[in-house]
């Protein structure tokens, strides 16, 4: 008898397994290799930004007082006394009438209170002259008017990306505590499949969701241990998932969730005591696609159809992970596009669709990226985003607003159709 599985809607399972990813705790790492990890403590102002008063540009520090009533046809005259470069201070404060040239990222000299840009003198033997007044703080960038000692500007949390390492650098933080990554295991089930270098043989397939989802584990900047491919074998498949639970902090396997009869990671789950969060989501592809945990970790069940299989893993691994590691916005960045096709065929569960999304006049345009059952491979490859369709709906065309799920968020475009 073909058990009778109840669906659960794709919000609540995503949040299910999130609630059941577990942080595996932080460990201090040098400031270079934190690229792509989570911060685990808050970065905070170790002092003000900038530190002292400095010049945005170069030209001449003076006393603003001294430039009162300039103009046009009674230009002030100013002596220069030296010059100072960044890194360099000023030997001494300037007096009336004297100015310091100076250079983008100098220290203001004592007694300065405005920059002239070199653009608004005319130079002479003993200095410049300048046609307009100052104010007082004119051209100066003040110490803290960034960032003061004390604050908090960028939370626990947060994934680290370039910027995040610039302002790291900038306060001293040579060494960062950073959340543990986790190490998971990846396993694909099918007595169908090859390895990537075989010769086809009738009835066999090479295996793509093992590569497929290592790559998407290292577009994570995540570690894994693959276990390669196994047989639809029980005994064998249950010593394997036993093994990687050890070694691993989460196990991706990929077919062999559905009730077919060589189907057997229902029985493995069972066999070793997983509680099962769900074994059947109201999304197309993957509605197979299972999560269980035993003794804290995750166990991910995805489809052995390609589609479904790496839809599952963005949907529900990825958040999973980046969970584990701490960060505190762990979905897919989601934004509206106009759909560039007609999308006719019903929706009974929520559906995602392989697509491709590029900016034209008319905005965001996603567009299915051909061939789109869950058995699809190139539509995998040729799609940059995932267009999502509600459940309950029908008739979609081309021109009307649909919402996206863009992939591999720290990825740029290659270049705007505007
Ligand atoms: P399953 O989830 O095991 O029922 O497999 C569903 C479909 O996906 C079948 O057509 C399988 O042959 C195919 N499939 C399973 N595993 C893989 C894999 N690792 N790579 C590519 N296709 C697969
Ligand atoms: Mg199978």
């Amino acid at each position: 008898m073909v058990e009778i599985r109840k669906p659960i809607q794709v919000k609540e399972a995503v949040e299910l397994v999130i609630a059941h990813a577990q942080k595996i705790g932080t460990e201090i790492l040098s400031l270079e290799d934190t690229y792509g990890r989570v911060l685990a403590e808050p970065i905070v102002a170790k002092h003000d930004v900038p530190p002292f008063d400095r010049s945005p540009y170069d030209g001449f520090a003076i006393r603003a007082e001294d430039s009162a009533g300039a103009s046009g046809d009674t230009r002030k005259s100013f002596h220069v006394v030296g010059e100072i470069g960044a890194g360099h201070v000023a030997d001494r404060p300037i007096q009336a009438g004297e100015s310091y040239r100076i250079m983008t990222g100098a220290l203001i000299p004592e007694q300065a209170d405005a920059v002239v840009m070199l653009e608004q003198t005319v130079e002479n033997e003993s200095g410049f002259t300048l046609r307009k007044p100052f104010q007082v703080g004119e051209n100066i960038s003040f110490k803290g008017e960034e960032a003061r000692k004390g604050e908090q500007l960028i939370e626990a949390g947060t994934l680290i990306h370039p910027g995040t390492i610039a302002l790291l650098a900038t306060f001293g933080y040579s060494e960062v505590k950073v959340a543990r990554q986790p190490i998971a295991g990846v396993l694909a089930t099918g007595t169908e499949l090859l390895d990537v270098s075989d010769e086809l043989v009738p009835g066999k397939i090479r295996n793509s969701n093992g590569p497929m989802i290592r790559a998407q584990l290292t577009r994570m900047g995540i570690g894994y241990k693959s276990y390669g491919m196994m047989e639809d074998d029980l005994d064998a498949c249950t010593e394997v998932v036993e093994r990687a639970l050890r070694e691993t902090d989460l196990l991706i396997t990929t077919g062999g969730v559905s009730v077919g009869d060589y189907d057997y990671l229902p029985t493995i789950y069972e066999r070793l005591g997983a509680e099962v969060l769900f074994n059947k989501v109201a999304m197309r592809p993957g509605s197979v696609t299972t999560v269980a945990v035993l003794g804290g970790k995750l166990l991910f069940g995805l489809s052995g159809n390609p589609s479904a299989c790496f839809t599952g893993f963005e949907l529900f691994a990825r958040p999973a992970i980046l969970t584990m590691m701490g960060c505190h916005a762990p979905y897919m960045p989601r934004t509206q596009a106009v759909l560039g096709e007609d999308f006719k065929k019903p929706n009974p569960f929520t559906r995602f669709i392989r697509a491709s999304w590029s900016m034209t006049p008319q905005g965001i345009v996603a567009t299915p990226a051909g061939f789109n059952k869950s058995s699809a491979v190139s539509s995998i490859a040729r799609g940059n985003c995932i267009i999502v369709l509600p459940s309950g709906t029908r008739g979609y065309e081309k021109g009307m607003t649909i919402d996206i799920l863009l992939l591999g968020a720290e990825q740029g475009v290659e270049r705007w159709e505007l």
